[in-house]
C-alpha cells in the first residue's frame, strides 16, 4: 500500500484515528489539507495544540474550561443553590443553548455502566458530592441521558444524596430513550426540565 509518500501516508494514518474518520475521510482530509495554504495548516495545527494544552477540567463543575472556574461558575447572576448533573460538556452546552436555566452545573464525564466497566469511581462522583458538602445547594437536578446507563446514574446519584436531606430531581421522561441530550431540541428539553419529578 504504497501509493503515497511516508509522510502522506502517516497524516491519513494519523487522521484516521479520530472518532468518525473513516479511511476514505482520512485521504480525503490528508488531500485537502497538502493543497491548503501553508499558512492555513498552520493555523490549523496550532489551534489544535493550543486548544489541548489550555483546556482544562474547571475546578468546581468539572467541565471543560481555559481558566481555573468556567464562566458558568464564575458568574454572580447564576443561581448558587441549584445544580444540574449531566454526562458530558455538549449536554451542558444543550441546556445553556436553551437560556431558561441559571443554576450551576456538575459534569461527570460519562456514566455508570457495568457492561463497559465504569463504575462510580470512574466519573466525576466523587467531586459531586465534595461540592455538596461544601456549597450551600437546595436542589440537584439529574438530568443524565435516558439510556440504561443513564438511569442507573441517575439512580446511583439520588440514593447517594438522599440522606443528605438535599432535594433530588430527575428531568421528565419525555426524553426518547437512549437519546443524547444533546441531539434533543430546545423545547423537549425545557418540557423535560419543568416537569422534572423529585425522587
Ligand atoms: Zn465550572
Amino acid at each position: 500500500m504504497d501509493y503515497y509518500s511516508n509522510r502522506m501516508q502517516t497524516l491519513i494514518e494519523e487522521l484516521s484515528r479520530l472518532p468518525g474518520v473513516g479511511a476514505k475521510s482520512a485521504q480525503r482530509l490528508a488531500f485537502h489539507i497538502v493543497n491548503m495554504p501553508v499558512e492555513s495548516v498552520e493555523k490549523l495545527a496550532g489551534a489544535m495544540t493550543d486548544a489541548r494544552k489550555s483546556i482544562r477540567y474547571c475546578k468546581r463543575c468539572c467541565t471543560l474550561t481555559d481558566r481555573e472556574y468556567c464562566p458558568i461558575c464564575s458568574s454572580p447572576s447564576r443561581d448558587q443553590s441549584t445544580i444540574m448533573v449531566v454526562e458530558n460538556p455538549r449536554d451542558l452546552a444543550a441546556y445553556e443553548k436553551t437560556g431558561k436555566y441559571d443554576g450551576l452545573y456538575h459534569v461527570l464525564h460519562g456514566a455508570i455502566s457495568p457492561a463497559l466497566g465504569i463504575g462510580p469511581s470512574d466519573i466525576r462522583l466523587k467531586e459531586l458530592m465534595a461540592r455538596l458538602a461544601s456549597e450551600d445547594i437546595k436542589e440537584v437536578i439529574i438530568a443524565t441521558n435516558s439510556s440504561l446507563e443513564g438511569e442507573t446514574t441517575a439512580m446511583y446519584i439520588s440514593k447517594l444524596i438522599k440522606p443528605t436531606g438535599i432535594r433530588v430531581s430527575r428531568i421528565a421522561s419525555g426524553v426518547p430513550v437512549g437519546g443524547d441530550l444533546e441531539y434533543i431540541d430546545e423545547v423537549t428539553l425545557l418540557r423535560a426540565l419543568e416537569g422534572r419529578v423529585e425522587l
